[in-house]
């Protein structure tokens, strides 16, 4: 049994269903996300199936082809995740990912996972040097470093990300990370991302300008081949170009009314749409 908080069901610019597992091994002093705490409703891999075929079948109309396990931290228990993705496989999903802080992403999980052929791993690298990861996650850097290796190693398809927090990190940073990836191979693909501070009542930075995220693609792109970087438009608000419905788990619906209040107050075209896990469960397939 693991706790889901909710479902992201993606419509622009992608399809994919986003399965949002609670709990999480860091305590990140940037995380504003709903699913880092043991919240949400106990499901079985068969519960959760339904609730994703069911979900998927009111809003696409049929089986979504792209399912990303995230969280919270998907890898948490690693049993579950394993037969979550057999499942997956077994009903005919298409593609299927997972996004991780990579802490426990080991040779022997990593492995697994290269057999069920998951299709692609988002693994977030926060900072190379040991001192700063620790004060923002609370962990050492080793095992994700490690990761990488061994993600590389056993040639899964995967991409590394970090959200760059300007003051608490110098570009200097970003060159370090770009270098640790070039020694592993100059084609791994890197993204880097805006620090949203918008979210947290404990302002440990502000948001990096254009030209700040500009000059760290520029950084990056000296060592490794696949680079993209990614800055919010303050014109548009980011709502416009990602449109998605949510399913809520009915135990979390006083926890998203923050979240929603400030997404209203940056972007006053937000809307969100939910349903809730029961209003979902209640369906037939
Ligand atoms: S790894 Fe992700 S979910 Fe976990 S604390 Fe850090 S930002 Fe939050």
């Amino acid at each position: 049994m693991r706790k889901v908080s909710f479902l992201t069901c993606e419509i622009n610019p992608n399809k994919k269903i986003k399965v949002n597992f609670s709990g999480c091994n860091w305590n990140c002093k940037g995380c504003f996300a709903i699913a880092k705490n043991e919240i949400g409703r106990e499901l079985s891999v068969n519960a959760l199936v339904d609730l994703i075929i069911k979900s998927s079948n009111l809003i696409y109309g049929k089986l979504i082809e792209d399912i990303q396990a995230t969280g919270g931290e998907p890898a948490l228990n690693s049993n579950y995740l394993l037969s979550f993705i057999k499942q997956l496989r077994k009903i005919g999903v298409r593609k299927i990912g997972i996004s991780t802080n990579g802490h426990l992403l080991d040779e022997k999980l990593i492995s697994e996972l290269s057999n069920l052929h998951v299709d692609y791993i988002k693994i977030d690298l926060k900072a190379y040097s040991d001192e700063i990861h620790k004060w923002y996650t609370g962990f050492s850097n080793e095992n994700v470093l490690k990761a990488v290796r061994l993600l590389h190693k056993h040639n899964l398809n995967f991409y590394v990300r970090t959200i760059f927090i300007p003051d608490i990190m110098e570009f200097s940073e970003i060159e370090k990370i770009a270098k640790f990836l070039s020694s592993v191979d100059r084609n791994i693909q890197y993204r880097l991302y805006q620090f949203t501070p918008q979210y947290l009542d404990n302002k440990i930075s502000r948001a990096p300008g254009e030209d700040e995220m500009l000059k760290n693609f520029e950084i990056a792109k000296k060592y490794l081949k696949n680079v993209h970087y990614f800055v919010y438009s303050k014109k548009i608000g980011f709502s416009q170009d990602y449109k998605f419905v949510e399913v809520r788990a009915n135990e979390v619906l006083e926890n998203f009314k923050k979240i929603d209040k400030i997404s209203k107050k940056i972007d006053k075209n937000w809307d969100i749409k939910y349903f809730t896990f029961n209003q979902i469960l209640s369906l037939n397939r």
